[in-house]
């Protein structure tokens, strides 16, 4: 109705139309300008992403031929305890893979900032305390600042994680979301869908016969094995929307196409049966553990055997092609003819992460 002023809806947060509205009318006019994004960066190098590049970070350049990747991310997700993780292990799995698939996957910092309500147990935060400790240990990341906050019983639903993160870069030695080029081969790390399944399943209390899990991890080391192996030239963890949200989002920003083969992508037969039940195809939910990658050609089966190698990339595959057919648009072989793949309105399960 016209003259009434619009509230905030659960759409607003889930990553689709709604969510680019609110980013793109109300916070990108008064922000840009930003030192970084608006052009080419003080000392002549890449562009360096800034706010209106929407990037998984910022890159700062420090003018010494290095820079500082800086990001941040507030974690939300019910329940707070899931199959394969919780709240805590989400909160530093996240900010590290933003930082990894910038190019920065060492010596990484992060601040922690806890709010907590009224009435949960000391227990219950201790053990996402110790979750954090043990996720920082596995990817080799420190908490160094941090901040407490307790709201009122039933002003907050039990807890919420804000964590930034920062790390060192080559002035030139990022990786942007938009770098792909004609000929590159796109490269998933791992199977796709397991933590928005599993957290559907959980919250639907369904018994799919064998447990579904989430797969919250930190990849700066399966990015950085990527990153030696060959070149990479453009990444994204495909969280809210998942893959096709992901690959999408990358296709527009590099203004080209991407082929990918259905029957190429990695999806645990359980995540895939689970999917079908529940309505929903796992390659459009979030993965918390993952990294899509577009690599050169000559070194993608390089790239492929390293991450194959580590710990979390055994499932690792090449999934498709980059092209100058269709710019912007991600097209599906899927065996039985092509289709344009489709994003969700946004991640159609809310509180995911
Ligand atoms: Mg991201």
């Amino acid at each position: 109705m016209s003259g009434q002023s619009e509230v905030i809806t659960t759409a607003h947060g889930a990553g689709g139309d709604r969510m680019r509205a609110l980013i793109q009318e109300l916070i990108l006019p008064r922000f840009d300008g930003a030192r970084a994004g608006s052009g080419a960066d003080a000392e002549g190098g890449p562009h360096s992403p800034g706010l209106s590049a929407l990037d998984d970070g910022a890159v700062l350049p420090m003018g010494n031929g290095e820079a500082v990747v800086l990001t941040t991310d507030s974690h939300v997700v019910t329940p707070t305890e899931f199959p394969g993780g919780d709240i805590g292990r989400l909160a530093v799995s996240g900010t590290v893979n933003d930082l990894a698939v910038m190019g920065a996957t060492e010596g990484l910092s992060l601040t922690c900032s806890l709010i907590v309500e009224e009435g949960v147990s000391l227990d219950r935060v201790e053990s996402i305390l110790d979750s954090m400790a043990e996720t920082c240990e596995a990817a080799d990341c420190r908490i160094v600042t941090g901040d407490t906050k307790v709201m009122g019983s039933g002003e907050l639903d039990a807890i919420a994680i804000n964590t930034a993160g920062v790390g060192r870069v080559p002035a030139d030695g990022f990786v942007t979301d938009r770098g792909m080029r004609p000929g590159d081969r796109i490269v998933v790390s791992g199977t796709l869908g397991d933590h928005g399944i599993a957290l559907l399943a959980a919250r639907e209390d369904f018994d799919f016969g064998e447990e579904l899990m989430s797969d919250v991890a930190p990849v700066n080391d399966l990015v950085a094995a990527a990153m030696d192996a060959g070149t990479v030239t453009a990444m994204k963890d495909p969280t809210r929307g998942g893959f096709a949200s992901a690959i999408n989002e990358m296709a527009a920003k590099a203004d080209l196409g991407v082929t990918v083969e259905e029957a190429a992508l990695p999806v645990t037969p359980s995540v895939a049966s689970a999917g079908e039940i529940l309505g929903i195809d796992p390659i459009q939910v979030a993965n918390e553990g993952k990294v899509v990658m577009a690599v050169d050609s000559d070194d993608a089966e390089a790239v492929l055997d390293a991450m194959q190698a580590r710990p979390g990339g055994e499932d690792a595959a090449i999934v498709g092609e980059v092209t100058e057919d269709h710019p912007g648009r991600v097209v599906l072989e899927t065996g039985f003819g092509r289709r344009y793949l489709s994003v969700l309105e946004g991640d159609p399960l809310p509180r995911i992460c």
